[in-house]
């Protein structure tokens, strides 16, 4: 009797904080992101402290369809997956490649957008003209990302950053000899940075998706039900022309 009254109250008190614990309610599409990754996700506005970028607004459709609130949390890129599927976030939309690895962790929406990777070097750097040349260069890249991976397999001396904020910047001042990152972000940092140039050399395409836990087909099928309408409606090339310019 003692013990399955206990087990009750335990139930109970796991219901409570089921419901409480991580203030989600099911009006909110609570959405992770990594607000590093210009122009898909980025600190900016007025202020400078909102979270902006295509990947927002793919996500604002997306809640809108769902008739949910939108809710961003900004994350460490290297745990939006443990935030995903610990209950945290219902969604990821951080720029994040298809991989088969993390295929075994989440589930992916259609793709999205196309990247590859791309060399940042600074300006008097002409050492780097095919993939071969990577070898045994210090690379700088961002934790947990496509770039990481790659990089560890061309070089062993890789340096890993929580941003590419961070590996730009030890690339400026001449800590590394090049940073492993996506196209559309490095190409972002270049415009801010004029001392640095890219270089596009024979990289694999990437395929970004937006990522939800195992398992929650509703929410997976209602993305990619907006993503297939913004693709119709012009929506989608209207976003494409509006953050990469
Ligand atoms: N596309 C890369 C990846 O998925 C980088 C994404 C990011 O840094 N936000 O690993």
């Amino acid at each position: 009797m003692k013990k399955s009254l206990t087990g009750f109250v335990c139930l109970g008190v796991a219901a409570v904080l089921t419901m409480s614990g991580c203030g989600k309610s099911d009006d909110v599409l609570v959405v992770g992101t990594n607000a590093a990754f210009p122009p898909f996700e980025y600190v900016g506005g007025v202020n400078g402290d909102e979270i902006k970028g295509f990947d927002i607004d793919l996500a604002e459709q997306i809640a809108k369809d769902a008739g949910k609130t939108l809710k961003i949390e900004n994350i460490k890129f290297d745990s939006l997956i443990v935030a995903l599927n610990s209950g945290k976030i219902d969604m990821i939309a951080s720029g994040m490649t298809i991989t088969p690895e993390r295929q075994a962790n989440v589930d992916f929406s259609t793709a999205y957008y196309e990247a590859t990777q791309v060399v940042l070097v600074n300006q008097d750097n002409d050492s780097i003209t095919s993939v071969d040349d990577l070898k045994d260069k210090h690379i700088a890249v961002q934790l947990g990302s496509t770039g990481d991976l790659m990089a560890k397999k061309l070089s062993n001396k890789v340096t890993a950053f929580n941003t590419g904020f961070e590996a730009v910047m030890e690339l400026k001042n001449s800590k590394v000899d090049l940073v492993l990152f996506d196209s559309e972000p490095a190409a972002s940092f270049l415009k801010k940075n004029p001392q640095l140039k890219m270089i596009e050399l024979d990289f694999t395409p990437e395929f970004y998706g937006l990522a939800v836990a195992k398992g929650n087909t509703e929410l997976l099928n209602s993305i990619n039900q907006t993503l297939q309408t913004m693709k119709q409606n012009g929506q989608y090339d209207a976003l494409v022309a509006k953050h990469m310019k």
